[in-house]
């Protein structure tokens, strides 16, 4: 099968700036600046239908089209690589195997939108993958593939690769933003988005990294080669799941997006692990709706996911057996959210915490009736905050209240875990 993201990967060891030159690796962004306007390659990203693979899914192209092109002053590029949504190391995965291709996507992510000073946003634990890239940036500008006056054009671009002190929150755009700019970091409210008001208040462009990964392999291949790489219409290009939970093989692997869950599980993971039976899953990261039987053979592209009742999210498949607690598993993510809230926003700070008491008191055996109804509540209001954390920590509530209600009943009925 094709690879795009994996395709210069070694076993065991990250690939060398040779072997990644050698096949064929800057030759986007050779072809990009002496071939393509800015807008061209813009229209190409526009055209590939790559949509942000941190989570959200929105449209990348369009993304960098909302950034106002005449007005004066800097514009800034974020590569977000804060990757801490449960389940989710598909960035770390990739960086520790090729700094290069994201270096690239960054580059041209810039030629295309005038950016001339670029920053990766890493989370501090990522130590190898920030090595990787540390040395990556280093090689890149020795070649004069970074810096001033890149291929000898007059383009130029710096990248700045900056630690994160490490939190969830540090991940969310606005959040990262105030970090970058030294501040505490909290969660700004969009509107504005960062695209038209940003980082020092100018316009700023926050992509994922394996979103930006992406970007050579289109302008090097075409946006209808890429589009045509998903398993259905719905979908474009390749993605990367990482399953983690009740598999024989906990893996992160590159498939074409609409690849039925079945067959990631049955494929790549080798089934389920020996006599478990498939009881639900998390199909993209803590903060989406859990997925059930019914849903095996759904194709996960971002559109059919969110059709059945969940997201796609960042491809982190975490999946429960049979004989698993569900409320356990939900207390656990939440339990999560909880900690990682900013306390910025009311129902977020006293929301979370909050549920989390109902949620292990339910799964104690003290709860009570009122209490299902209580949590359906919650995810009602736990929606009006400045970030995604708190409704992205009432998915699997809500996935809960809707497929599992009934186990929810059980802990209540039998003042008990009926799984313990
Ligand atoms: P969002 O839907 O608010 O925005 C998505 C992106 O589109 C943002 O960059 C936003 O600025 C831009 N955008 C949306 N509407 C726009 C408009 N009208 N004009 C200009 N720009 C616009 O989501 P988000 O808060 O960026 O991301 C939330 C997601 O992140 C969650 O769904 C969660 O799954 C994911 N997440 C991932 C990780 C991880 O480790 N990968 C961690 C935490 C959260």
């Amino acid at each position: 099968m094709e690879q795009v993201l994996f395709r210069h990967n070694r076993p065991g060891r990250v690939v060398t700036f040779k072997e990644y030159c050698d096949e064929g690796g800057f030759n986007a962004l050779r072809k990009a600046i002496s071939e393509m306007t800015p807008n061209e390659v813009q229209q190409a990203v526009i055209d590939s239908g790559l949509r942000g693979r941190g989570g959200a899914g929105f449209s990348t192209g369009r993304k960098w089209s909302f950034v106002p092109r005449d007005l004066p002053g800097p514009r800034w590029l974020i590569c977000n690589c804060d990757e801490m949504e449960p389940g989710t190391y598909k960035d770390r995965v990739l960086l520790e195997h090729n700094p290069y291709s994201l270096i690239e996507g960054i580059t041209l992510a810039c030629y295309a939108l005038g950016v001339r000073h670029a920053f990766i946003f890493i989370r501090r634990g990522y130590e190898k993958a920030a090595n990787n890239l540390a040395r990556g940036l280093m090689e890149a500008k020795e070649a004069g593939l970074l810096g001033q006056h890149i291929l000898t054009s007059e383009f130029s671009v710096d990248i700045d690769l900056h630690l994160s002190a490490g939190r969830y929150i540090c991940g969310e755009e606005t959040a990262l933003i105030n970090a970058l700019e030294g501040k505490r970091p909290n969660p700004r409210s969009k509107p504005p988005f960062p695209a038209t008001k940003g980082l020092w208040g100018g316009p700023t462009v926050v992509n994922n990294v394996e979103t930006l990964a992406n970007v050579p392999a289109i302008i090097a291949k075409g946006p209808g080669w890429f589009k045509g790489l998903a398993r259905n219409a719905e979908g474009a290009g390749m993605k990367l799941f990482c399953v983690s939970g009740a598999v024989q093989n906990r893996v992160c692997v590159e498939l074409p997006i609409g690849t039925p869950l079945r067959e990631i599980i049955d494929g790549p993971c080798g089934g389920m692990k020996p006599g478990t039976k498939f009881k639900a899953c998390i199909p993209g990261g803590a903060s989406t709706q859990f997925l059930t039987p019914e849903h095996l053979d759904v194709p996960m592209d971002y559109d059919t996911v969110a059709k059945v009742g969940s997201r796609l999210g960042s491809g982190a498949i975490i999946i429960f057996e049979e004989g698993c607690c569900l409320v356990a598993a939900t207390l656990n993510l939440i339990t999560f959210f909880a900690r990682e809230s900013c306390g910025w926003c009311t129902p977020c700070r006293e929301g979370l915490p909050f549920v989390k008491e109902v949620l292990t008191r339910i799964e104690a055996g003290g709860g009570e009736e009122r209490d299902i109804e209580i949590l359906r509540e919650h995810v009602k209001y736990l929606n009006y905050t400045f970030c995604a954390l708190a409704p992205g920590a009432m998915a699997p509530l809500d996935g809960l209240l809707r497929h599992f209600e009934a186990e929810l009943r059980e802990h209540i009925v039998q003042h008990k875990c009926p799984f313990k």
